[in-house]
Protein backbone atom coordinates (compact mmCIF):
# COMPACT_ATOMS: atom_id res chain seq x y z
CA UNK A 1 0.00 0.00 0.00
CA UNK A 2 1.41 3.27 -0.76
CA UNK A 3 -0.46 6.96 -1.35
CA UNK A 4 -0.59 6.29 -4.61
CA UNK A 5 -2.89 2.99 -4.34
CA UNK A 6 -5.18 4.89 -1.90
CA UNK A 7 -5.73 7.41 -4.34
CA UNK A 8 -6.47 4.62 -7.39
CA UNK A 9 -8.48 2.69 -4.39
CA UNK A 10 -10.42 6.00 -3.81
CA UNK A 11 -10.69 6.89 -7.50
CA UNK A 12 -11.61 3.57 -8.83
CA UNK A 13 -14.60 3.51 -5.91
CA UNK A 14 -15.71 7.00 -6.57
CA UNK A 15 -15.93 6.00 -10.58
CA UNK A 16 -17.92 2.79 -9.47
CA UNK A 17 -19.72 4.42 -6.79
CA UNK A 18 -19.14 1.64 -4.26
CA UNK A 19 -18.03 3.09 -1.01
CA UNK A 20 -15.30 2.43 1.23
CA UNK A 21 -14.98 1.12 4.90
CA UNK A 22 -11.54 2.37 5.67
CA UNK A 23 -9.44 0.05 7.95
CA UNK A 24 -6.08 -0.13 10.44
CA UNK A 25 -5.78 -3.51 12.26
CA UNK A 26 -9.39 -3.36 12.36
CA UNK A 27 -10.03 -3.75 16.33
CA UNK A 28 -12.55 -1.08 16.66
CA UNK A 29 -14.73 -1.31 13.74
CA UNK A 30 -17.45 -2.07 15.93
CA UNK A 31 -16.90 1.62 17.35
CA UNK A 32 -19.04 4.39 15.96
CA UNK A 33 -22.70 3.91 13.98
CA UNK A 34 -22.54 1.26 10.92
CA UNK A 35 -20.99 1.54 8.46
CA UNK A 36 -23.07 0.94 5.04
CA UNK A 37 -20.00 0.29 2.76
CA UNK A 38 -19.36 -2.14 -0.19
CA UNK A 39 -15.35 -2.57 -0.09
CA UNK A 40 -12.39 -2.44 2.83
CA UNK A 41 -9.37 -0.28 1.96
CA UNK A 42 -7.18 -1.26 4.56
CA UNK A 43 -4.06 0.61 5.36
CA UNK A 44 -2.51 -1.99 8.00
CA UNK A 45 0.17 -2.93 5.49
CA UNK A 46 1.35 0.81 4.89
CA UNK A 47 3.89 0.64 7.94
CA UNK A 48 6.69 2.67 8.66
CA UNK A 49 9.13 4.59 9.58
CA UNK A 50 9.15 7.68 6.78
CA UNK A 51 11.74 10.01 8.36
CA UNK A 52 12.80 10.18 12.48
CA UNK A 53 14.70 13.13 13.47
CA UNK A 54 15.82 12.19 17.10
CA UNK A 55 17.46 15.79 17.79
CA UNK A 56 14.22 17.53 16.93
CA UNK A 57 12.22 14.80 18.78
CA UNK A 58 10.12 14.36 15.40
CA UNK A 59 9.01 11.24 13.65
CA UNK A 60 7.03 10.53 10.20
CA UNK A 61 5.71 7.31 10.19
CA UNK A 62 2.88 5.78 7.45
CA UNK A 63 -0.57 4.87 9.11
CA UNK A 64 -0.57 1.87 9.18
CA UNK A 65 2.54 1.84 11.89
CA UNK A 66 1.29 0.51 15.23
CA UNK A 67 1.95 2.51 18.72
CA UNK A 68 3.95 -0.67 19.67
CA UNK A 69 5.98 -0.16 16.64
CA UNK A 70 6.43 3.62 17.25
CA UNK A 71 7.37 2.67 20.70
CA UNK A 72 10.13 0.61 19.81
CA UNK A 73 11.59 2.47 17.58
CA UNK A 74 11.60 5.48 19.66
CA UNK A 75 12.83 3.69 22.73
CA UNK A 76 16.38 2.64 21.21
CA UNK A 77 16.81 6.89 21.45
CA UNK A 78 15.44 6.97 24.76
CA UNK A 79 12.47 8.77 23.61
CA UNK A 80 8.37 8.03 23.38
CA UNK A 81 5.50 9.02 21.83
CA UNK A 82 2.99 9.81 25.03
CA UNK A 83 -0.48 8.54 23.78
CA UNK A 84 -2.04 5.38 25.51
CA UNK A 85 -5.36 4.98 23.70
CA UNK A 86 -8.01 2.69 25.19
CA UNK A 87 -7.22 -0.60 23.34
CA UNK A 88 -3.69 -1.48 22.51
CA UNK A 89 -0.53 -0.87 21.15
CA UNK A 90 -1.36 -2.97 18.41
CA UNK A 91 -3.64 0.00 17.12
CA UNK A 92 -2.59 2.11 14.26
CA UNK A 93 -1.60 5.82 14.35
CA UNK A 94 -3.94 6.41 11.71
CA UNK A 95 -6.86 4.74 13.67
CA UNK A 96 -5.66 6.64 17.16
CA UNK A 97 -5.57 9.73 15.07
CA UNK A 98 -8.96 9.18 13.04
CA UNK A 99 -10.89 8.65 16.11
CA UNK A 100 -8.76 11.14 18.31
CA UNK A 101 -8.50 8.23 21.11
CA UNK A 102 -6.65 9.03 24.02
CA UNK A 103 -6.23 7.50 27.60
CA UNK A 104 -4.76 8.39 30.80
CA UNK A 105 -1.59 9.95 30.06
CA UNK A 106 -3.35 13.15 28.11
CA UNK A 107 -3.95 14.15 31.69
CA UNK A 108 -0.45 15.68 31.35
CA UNK A 109 0.98 14.99 27.52
CA UNK A 110 -2.64 15.94 25.94
CA UNK A 111 -5.01 14.94 22.97
CA UNK A 112 -3.84 12.75 19.84
CA UNK A 113 -4.23 16.46 18.16
CA UNK A 114 -1.26 17.95 20.78
CA UNK A 115 1.06 15.38 19.25
CA UNK A 116 0.18 15.60 15.60
CA UNK A 117 2.78 18.05 13.93
CA UNK A 118 1.73 17.25 10.23
CA UNK A 119 -0.68 14.37 8.45
CA UNK A 120 -0.36 13.48 4.68
CA UNK A 121 -4.24 12.30 3.63
CA UNK A 122 -6.38 11.60 0.46
CA UNK A 123 -9.60 13.15 0.55
CA UNK A 124 -12.80 11.92 -1.26
CA UNK A 125 -11.59 12.99 -4.56
CA UNK A 126 -8.70 11.28 -4.93
CA UNK A 127 -7.03 14.24 -4.06
CA UNK A 128 -3.62 14.40 -2.05
CA UNK A 129 -3.27 16.29 0.95
CA UNK A 130 -0.53 18.03 3.10
CA UNK A 131 -1.64 19.36 6.57
CA UNK A 132 1.10 20.50 8.91
CA UNK A 133 4.28 19.97 8.96
CA UNK A 134 7.39 18.04 9.85
CA UNK A 135 8.57 20.21 12.83
CA UNK A 136 7.67 21.46 15.91
CA UNK A 137 6.95 25.11 15.21
CA UNK A 138 4.99 25.08 11.94
CA UNK A 139 1.50 26.16 12.39
CA UNK A 140 0.32 29.09 11.05
CA UNK A 141 -3.64 29.81 10.34
CA UNK A 142 -6.05 27.15 10.33
CA UNK A 143 -4.92 23.37 11.17
CA UNK A 144 -6.53 20.97 8.85
CA UNK A 145 -4.84 17.93 10.63
CA UNK A 146 -6.79 18.80 13.27
CA UNK A 147 -10.10 18.76 11.44
CA UNK A 148 -8.96 15.32 10.39
CA UNK A 149 -8.16 14.58 13.65
CA UNK A 150 -11.06 12.74 15.09
CA UNK A 151 -13.32 12.83 11.40
CA UNK A 152 -13.39 9.02 11.68
CA UNK A 153 -12.48 8.69 8.67
CA UNK A 154 -15.24 10.40 7.29
CA UNK A 155 -13.24 13.22 5.44
CA UNK A 156 -10.20 11.67 4.22
CA UNK A 157 -7.55 8.29 4.74
CA UNK A 158 -5.05 9.22 6.58
CA UNK A 159 -1.69 8.05 4.69
CA UNK A 160 0.95 9.58 7.41
CA UNK A 161 1.37 11.04 10.45
CA UNK A 162 3.89 13.15 11.97
CA UNK A 163 4.23 13.59 15.29
CA UNK A 164 6.03 15.39 18.57
CA UNK A 165 7.81 12.93 20.61
CA UNK A 166 9.51 13.31 24.20
CA UNK A 167 12.17 12.44 26.49
CA UNK A 168 11.37 8.75 27.92
CA UNK A 169 11.47 9.33 31.67
CA UNK A 170 14.18 7.91 33.55
CA UNK A 171 11.71 7.53 36.59
CA UNK A 172 7.83 5.87 36.01
CA UNK A 173 6.51 4.74 39.43
CA UNK A 174 2.68 4.08 39.90
CA UNK A 175 0.77 4.48 43.46
CA UNK A 176 -2.30 3.33 44.25
CA UNK A 177 -4.78 5.06 46.95
CA UNK A 178 -7.45 3.58 48.14
CA UNK A 179 -11.10 5.42 47.69
CA UNK A 180 -13.20 3.08 50.82
CA UNK A 181 -13.90 6.28 53.22
CA UNK A 182 -17.33 7.96 52.86
CA UNK A 183 -18.31 10.27 50.04
CA UNK A 184 -17.39 13.44 51.78
CA UNK A 185 -13.84 12.42 53.27
CA UNK A 186 -12.73 11.25 49.76
CA UNK A 187 -14.20 14.44 47.91
CA UNK A 188 -11.83 16.04 50.52
CA UNK A 189 -9.47 13.90 49.57
CA UNK A 190 -9.59 14.18 45.78
CA UNK A 191 -9.61 18.35 46.26
CA UNK A 192 -6.44 18.03 48.65
CA UNK A 193 -4.86 16.15 45.65
CA UNK A 194 -5.72 18.26 42.82
CA UNK A 195 -4.56 21.53 44.75
CA UNK A 196 -1.49 20.06 45.70
CA UNK A 197 1.66 20.80 43.61
CA UNK A 198 1.40 17.26 42.20
CA UNK A 199 2.19 17.46 38.60
CA UNK A 200 1.04 13.76 38.00
CA UNK A 201 1.60 11.60 34.24
CA UNK A 202 -2.10 10.29 34.67
CA UNK A 203 -4.28 10.78 37.95
CA UNK A 204 -7.18 8.29 37.28
CA UNK A 205 -10.37 7.67 39.40
CA UNK A 206 -11.72 3.84 38.59
CA UNK A 207 -14.51 2.49 40.38
CA UNK A 208 -14.97 -0.81 42.30
CA UNK A 209 -15.17 -3.15 38.95
CA UNK A 210 -12.13 -2.07 36.94
CA UNK A 211 -10.29 -1.80 40.48
CA UNK A 212 -11.12 -5.25 41.13
CA UNK A 213 -10.61 -7.22 37.66
CA UNK A 214 -6.92 -5.47 37.61
CA UNK A 215 -6.27 -6.59 41.63
CA UNK A 216 -5.51 -3.62 42.93
CA UNK A 217 -8.81 -3.11 45.44
CA UNK A 218 -11.93 -4.17 46.21
CA UNK A 219 -13.21 -0.77 46.45
CA UNK A 220 -13.08 2.23 44.05
CA UNK A 221 -9.06 3.68 43.83
CA UNK A 222 -6.86 6.65 42.93
CA UNK A 223 -3.83 5.96 40.33
CA UNK A 224 -1.38 8.01 40.38
CA UNK A 225 1.55 7.71 37.52
CA UNK A 226 4.51 10.00 38.78
CA UNK A 227 7.61 10.27 35.81
CA UNK A 228 10.31 12.78 35.47
CA UNK A 229 14.24 12.63 36.63
CA UNK A 230 14.72 10.66 39.99
CA UNK A 231 14.53 14.27 42.50
CA UNK A 232 10.80 14.78 40.42
CA UNK A 233 9.83 12.22 41.38
CA UNK A 234 10.81 12.09 44.58
CA UNK A 235 10.00 15.64 45.48
CA UNK A 236 6.08 14.60 44.47
CA UNK A 237 5.95 11.11 46.15
CA UNK A 238 7.31 12.73 49.16
CA UNK A 239 3.85 15.47 48.60
CA UNK A 240 1.63 12.72 48.23
CA UNK A 241 2.49 10.73 50.75
CA UNK A 242 1.66 13.40 52.93
CA UNK A 243 -2.08 13.97 51.63
CA UNK A 244 -2.67 10.07 51.39
CA UNK A 245 -2.17 6.68 52.41
CA UNK A 246 -0.45 4.87 48.90
CA UNK A 247 0.85 1.53 47.92
CA UNK A 248 2.93 1.53 44.75
CA UNK A 249 1.31 -0.82 42.24
CA UNK A 250 3.16 -2.31 39.12
CA UNK A 251 3.42 0.03 36.08
CA UNK A 252 1.89 -2.55 33.84
CA UNK A 253 -1.35 -1.82 35.28
CA UNK A 254 -1.91 0.97 32.60
CA UNK A 255 -1.55 -1.59 30.27
CA UNK A 256 -3.98 -3.71 31.43
CA UNK A 257 -6.71 -1.01 32.45
CA UNK A 258 -6.56 0.00 28.76
CA UNK A 259 -7.50 -3.65 27.53
CA UNK A 260 -9.36 -4.21 30.04
CA UNK A 261 -13.31 -3.98 28.27
CA UNK A 262 -12.25 -5.45 24.90
CA UNK A 263 -15.98 -6.96 24.93
CA UNK A 264 -17.43 -3.80 25.93
CA UNK A 265 -20.97 -3.48 24.31
CA UNK A 266 -21.32 0.16 25.18
CA UNK A 267 -18.63 3.13 25.64
CA UNK A 268 -20.03 6.81 26.74
CA UNK A 269 -17.62 9.36 27.38
CA UNK A 270 -19.04 12.31 29.19
CA UNK A 271 -16.84 15.42 29.83
CA UNK A 272 -17.35 18.88 31.91
CA UNK A 273 -15.64 21.12 34.17
CA UNK A 274 -13.01 19.24 36.34
CA UNK A 275 -14.25 20.78 39.15
CA UNK A 276 -17.69 19.19 38.75
CA UNK A 277 -15.93 15.80 38.78
CA UNK A 278 -14.04 16.41 41.95
CA UNK A 279 -17.31 17.57 43.89
CA UNK A 280 -19.16 14.31 42.53
CA UNK A 281 -16.50 11.45 41.81
CA UNK A 282 -17.02 10.15 45.26
CA UNK A 283 -20.67 9.65 44.44
CA UNK A 284 -20.53 8.44 40.83
CA UNK A 285 -17.96 5.78 41.76
CA UNK A 286 -19.59 4.24 44.60
CA UNK A 287 -23.09 4.03 43.08
CA UNK A 288 -21.46 2.59 39.83
CA UNK A 289 -23.35 -1.35 39.05
CA UNK A 290 -21.12 -4.03 38.84
CA UNK A 291 -21.24 -4.60 34.79
CA UNK A 292 -20.48 -0.83 34.49
CA UNK A 293 -16.88 0.37 34.50
CA UNK A 294 -16.43 3.98 35.28
CA UNK A 295 -12.76 5.52 34.86
CA UNK A 296 -12.80 8.95 35.75
CA UNK A 297 -9.45 11.79 34.61
CA UNK A 298 -10.33 14.51 37.05
CA UNK A 299 -7.50 17.07 35.77
CA UNK A 300 -9.36 16.78 32.44
CA UNK A 301 -13.21 16.86 33.18
CA UNK A 302 -13.57 13.26 31.16
CA UNK A 303 -15.10 10.37 32.10
CA UNK A 304 -15.31 6.75 30.42
CA UNK A 305 -18.05 4.69 30.90
CA UNK A 306 -18.06 1.23 29.89
CA UNK A 307 -21.07 -1.54 30.35
CA UNK A 308 -20.76 -4.84 29.09
CA UNK A 309 -23.15 -7.23 27.78
CA UNK A 310 -24.73 -9.70 30.44
CA UNK A 311 -27.23 -11.92 29.02
CA UNK A 312 -29.65 -8.99 28.46
CA UNK A 313 -29.72 -5.69 27.10
CA UNK A 314 -27.23 -3.82 29.37
CA UNK A 315 -25.23 -1.96 26.85
CA UNK A 316 -28.64 -0.93 25.50
CA UNK A 317 -30.03 -0.20 28.29
CA UNK A 318 -26.88 2.26 29.76
CA UNK A 319 -26.78 3.76 26.22
CA UNK A 320 -30.23 4.82 26.50
CA UNK A 321 -29.91 5.99 30.30
CA UNK A 322 -26.98 7.84 29.39
CA UNK A 323 -28.37 9.61 26.77
CA UNK A 324 -30.40 11.64 29.64
CA UNK A 325 -27.17 11.60 31.97
CA UNK A 326 -26.75 14.36 34.65
CA UNK A 327 -24.25 14.52 36.90
CA UNK A 328 -25.09 14.89 40.37
CA UNK A 329 -25.51 18.62 41.07
CA UNK A 330 -22.72 20.59 42.55
CA UNK A 331 -24.40 23.97 42.53
CA UNK A 332 -22.32 24.86 39.48
CA UNK A 333 -22.50 24.90 35.61
CA UNK A 334 -24.36 21.83 34.80
CA UNK A 335 -23.45 21.04 31.21
CA UNK A 336 -21.79 18.09 30.43
CA UNK A 337 -21.38 16.59 26.74
CA UNK A 338 -21.64 13.08 26.11
CA UNK A 339 -19.82 11.14 23.29
CA UNK A 340 -21.66 8.04 22.07
CA UNK A 341 -17.99 5.73 20.88
CA UNK A 342 -19.84 2.99 20.52
CA UNK A 343 -22.89 1.45 21.29
CA UNK A 344 -25.03 -1.67 19.74
CA UNK A 345 -26.44 -0.79 16.09
CA UNK A 346 -30.42 -0.63 17.23
CA UNK A 347 -29.40 2.03 19.87
CA UNK A 348 -27.36 4.66 17.47
CA UNK A 349 -30.60 5.96 15.78
CA UNK A 350 -32.63 6.34 19.58
CA UNK A 351 -29.64 8.47 21.41
CA UNK A 352 -27.62 9.84 19.20
CA UNK A 353 -28.91 12.05 15.76
CA UNK A 354 -26.51 13.14 13.15
CA UNK A 355 -23.31 15.32 14.21
CA UNK A 356 -22.96 16.24 10.65
CA UNK A 357 -26.59 17.64 10.69
CA UNK A 358 -25.52 20.93 10.86
CA UNK A 359 -24.83 22.97 7.44
CA UNK A 360 -21.03 23.70 8.35
CA UNK A 361 -20.40 20.05 9.03
CA UNK A 362 -22.41 19.44 5.63
CA UNK A 363 -20.54 21.44 3.85
CA UNK A 364 -17.32 20.21 4.94
CA UNK A 365 -18.53 16.56 4.70
CA UNK A 366 -19.38 17.85 1.08
CA UNK A 367 -16.56 19.64 0.14
CA UNK A 368 -14.20 16.53 0.96
CA UNK A 369 -15.87 13.67 -0.16
CA UNK A 370 -18.67 14.82 -2.34
CA UNK A 371 -19.52 11.38 -3.09
CA UNK A 372 -19.77 10.34 0.56
CA UNK A 373 -17.98 7.24 -0.05
CA UNK A 374 -15.46 7.61 2.81
CA UNK A 375 -16.81 5.37 5.72
CA UNK A 376 -20.41 6.67 5.00
CA UNK A 377 -22.73 6.10 8.11
CA UNK A 378 -20.38 6.15 10.65
CA UNK A 379 -21.16 10.04 11.74
CA UNK A 380 -25.11 9.42 11.44
CA UNK A 381 -24.64 10.92 7.62
C1 LIG B 1 -10.67 -2.98 23.24
C2 LIG B 1 -10.55 -1.61 22.67
C3 LIG B 1 -11.13 -0.57 23.36
C4 LIG B 1 -11.03 0.70 22.86
N1 LIG B 1 -11.59 1.71 23.56
C5 LIG B 1 -11.56 2.95 23.07
C6 LIG B 1 -12.19 4.00 23.73
O1 LIG B 1 -12.81 3.83 24.75
N2 LIG B 1 -12.13 5.24 23.20
C7 LIG B 1 -11.50 5.46 22.00
O2 LIG B 1 -11.48 6.60 21.53
N3 LIG B 1 -10.88 4.47 21.34
C8 LIG B 1 -10.90 3.23 21.84
N4 LIG B 1 -10.30 2.22 21.15
C9 LIG B 1 -9.65 2.52 19.86
C10 LIG B 1 -8.14 2.55 19.93
O3 LIG B 1 -7.65 3.41 20.87
C11 LIG B 1 -7.51 2.84 18.59
O4 LIG B 1 -8.17 3.83 17.91
C12 LIG B 1 -7.60 1.53 17.84
O5 LIG B 1 -6.91 0.57 18.63
C13 LIG B 1 -6.99 1.65 16.51
O6 LIG B 1 -6.68 0.44 16.06
P1 LIG B 1 -7.00 -0.14 14.65
O7 LIG B 1 -5.85 0.15 13.76
O8 LIG B 1 -7.37 -1.56 14.86
O9 LIG B 1 -8.27 0.70 14.16
P2 LIG B 1 -9.46 0.20 13.23
O10 LIG B 1 -10.39 -0.61 14.05
O11 LIG B 1 -8.93 -0.44 12.00
O12 LIG B 1 -10.12 1.60 12.85
C14 LIG B 1 -10.75 2.36 13.82
C15 LIG B 1 -11.49 3.52 13.12
O13 LIG B 1 -10.55 4.40 12.51
C16 LIG B 1 -10.81 4.53 11.10
N5 LIG B 1 -9.49 4.50 10.45
C17 LIG B 1 -8.54 3.55 10.61
N6 LIG B 1 -7.44 3.88 9.90
C18 LIG B 1 -7.70 5.05 9.29
C19 LIG B 1 -6.95 5.89 8.41
N7 LIG B 1 -5.70 5.60 8.06
N8 LIG B 1 -7.54 7.03 7.96
C20 LIG B 1 -8.80 7.36 8.31
N9 LIG B 1 -9.57 6.59 9.14
C21 LIG B 1 -9.02 5.45 9.62
C22 LIG B 1 -11.65 3.32 10.73
O14 LIG B 1 -12.50 3.59 9.63
C23 LIG B 1 -12.42 3.04 12.00
O15 LIG B 1 -13.62 3.75 12.05
C24 LIG B 1 -10.36 0.93 21.63
C25 LIG B 1 -9.79 -0.14 20.93
C26 LIG B 1 -9.88 -1.40 21.43
C27 LIG B 1 -9.26 -2.53 20.66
Amino acid sequence: VSTNAVVAAIKEAGAAGAALRICGRSHWLAAGRPVNAEQTLSLDADSGVVSYVPGDLTLTVRAGTSLAEIDQVTSEHDQWLPLDPYGSSEGTIGATMATASAGPLATSFGLPRDLLLGLEFVNGRGDVVRAGGKVVKNVAGFDLSRLLTGSWGTLGVITEVTLRLYSRPKVDRTFAVTLDAGDEEVTKLLHVIAASPLVPFAFELLSRSPARTLGIANTPVCLIRLGGNAPVVDVQLKALSQIAKTREVEHSVWGELRELDRDAESVIRISTLPSRFLATSARMLADAPAQVSICISPGRGVMRLVAHANGERDGADTGVAASSFELPSDGGDSSATIIFEKLPADVWPVVAPSVVADPLSRGIKQAYDPLNILNPGILGD
